[in-house]
């Protein structure tokens, strides 16, 4: 007789890892810029490996999701739901919130874009703790942007690895608050359940540390085949996202919260994980001609180099030319008018989304069923514009720089304030031959 091999014994929770930049944050704050220049990736096999792991994830989606659910499901200290949409996603964090109506949460795309208006809209407050963080260090914000902003990071080899700085493997704490922490993950292992993150400021360790409720929001296309993936995923988050960081820069109109001023809870050790698996129209882009969409790990890199800046909108948050095509198509964002199709987005990815004409086809579909704006008829003819801009040189270029007419352009045209627009000249190139034959 064989022997019988010793059962493997199961964690109460999956582990959830958090990465950060391997310059530690402390370390950098007290000295100022500091870059590993040692650590220098080769970045196409990195993209190589990642496209190999999204790829996979786009077309094993149903099979890794299932994985994903038996995987959890051996976890005895974790609660799972799976919700279809965004309502479904409120209410149940509505049901396990225990009267609190208080919740911090990150920065992650299904988080703040998806779930957030139905959490506030069933009487929730929300707060962004990371924007907060990144008000206090005023005195360092300088110095964070000068360290972000060097230019061509990536061709220069100053790109930052990233570490695993804090794994929780149970739910004990000494520090526990009563609120909630709803957090988008980065990278989820269908294999064994592990959770990854990408912090730059301390707010996910701090929220996993101290909330008495934490919901893991898993949304369907973070779902990967192992934990190797699910890292390898997260770092490349980090690497390719690494300049986006500047879009948060910025000022806020944001309201912050001093969650660590609650009071510590006696019995700390009360605390709940739950994971909420939501798809909220993501299964419906693989069956569609969207299914690109779902390579996407929501790097942000096509945000910062998108020249005319739609993705800016209110209250802070920068929404990347992807994320705003998703919310199109699910119906909670207006048309993207404004793209004219440049490239940029498709040239910054990792992983290689034809995002140009991704928002093409949405935008001849709406069109289709729709018709195009007086906006769009105006935008999608340059030629005419360029003709009324030489004609009417140089009182064109002073009215397209002018900061008082810039706000009126954008709510007519809908080019943001901040486009750089090209200068226009009477003296055309057509001209100009005419003048040097005569001449
Ligand atoms: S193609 Fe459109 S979305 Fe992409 S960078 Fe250019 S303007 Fe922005
Ligand atoms: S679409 Fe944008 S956010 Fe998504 S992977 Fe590509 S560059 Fe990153």
């Amino acid at each position: 007789m064989g022997k019988e091999r010793p059962k493997e014994v199961v964690a109460e929770i999956p582990s959830i890892l958090v990465l950060e930049p391997a310059a530690e944050q402390r370390k950098r704050r007290a000295a100022g810029v500091e870059v590993r220049k040692e650590f220098q990736p080769d970045l196409e096999s990195i993209k190589t490996h990642l496209k190999e792991i999204r790829h996979h994830s786009r077309d094993n989606h149903s099979v890794l999701l299932e994985e994903l659910q038996r995987s959890l499901g051996q976890y005895a200290g974790l609660k799972l739901a799976i919700a279809s949409d965004v309502k479904q996603a409120a209410s149940y964090i509505k049901e396990i919130a225990g009267g609190t109506d208080l919740a911090s949460i990150n920065k992650s795309n299904v988080v703040i874009n998806e779930i957030r208006p139905e959490l506030e809209a069933s009487g929730f407050k929300t707060y962004i703790r990371y924007f907060t963080e990144f008000k206090n260090i005023d005195k360092f914000e300088r110095k964070v942007e000068d360290y972000w902003a060097l230019p061509g990071l990536h061709e220069r080899g100053l790109v930052e690895s990233f570490d695993i700085a804090k794994t929780v493997t149970q739910l004990n704490s000494s520090e526990v608050r009563d609120y909630l922490a709803i957090l988008g993950v980065n990278a989820i292992s269908a294999e064994d359940g592990f959770a990854f993150f990408l912090q730059h400021m301390s707010n996910i360790s701090k929220d996993l540390q101290q909330a008495r409720k934490i919901v893991l929001v898993v949304s369907l296309e973070k779902v990967v085949q192992d934990r190797e993936a699910a890292s390898f995923q997260t770092r490349s988050m980090g690497i390719f996202g690494l300049e986006s960081v500047l879009l948060d820069l910025g000022p806020k109109e944001i309201e912050g919260y001093d969650f660590e001023s609650l009071p510590i809870l006696a019995g700390g050790q009360d605390r709940e994980l739950h994971v909420l698996i939501l798809d909220n129209g993501r299964g419906g882009l693989v069956s569609g001609g969207y299914q690109d969409l779902f390579l996407c790990i929501d790097c942000r890199a096509c945000a910062r180099q998108c020249p005319i800046g739609l993705h800016l909108v209110k209250k802070g948050w920068v929404y990347s030319p992807k994320n705003y095509l998703f919310g199109f198509l699910q119906g909670w964002l207006p048309p993207t008018e404004a793209c004219f199709h440049c490239g940029r987005c498709q040239v910054e990815c990792p992983v290689d989304i034809d995002i140009p004409t991704l928002i093409w086809r949405a935008q001849l579909e709406h069109y289709v069923r729709h018709g195009r704006t007086w906006k769009k008829r105006l935008l999608d003819n340059p030629e005419l514009l360029a003709k009324l801009g030489s004609l009417t040189a140089p009182l064109s270029n002073w009215a397209k720089d002018n900061s008082l007419l810039k706000p009126i352009m954008e709510t007519l045209v809908g080019l943001h304030r901040k486009a750089q627009l090209p200068a226009f000249h009477r003296q055309t190139l057509r001209k100009l031959i005419k003048g040097g034959s005569r001449g």
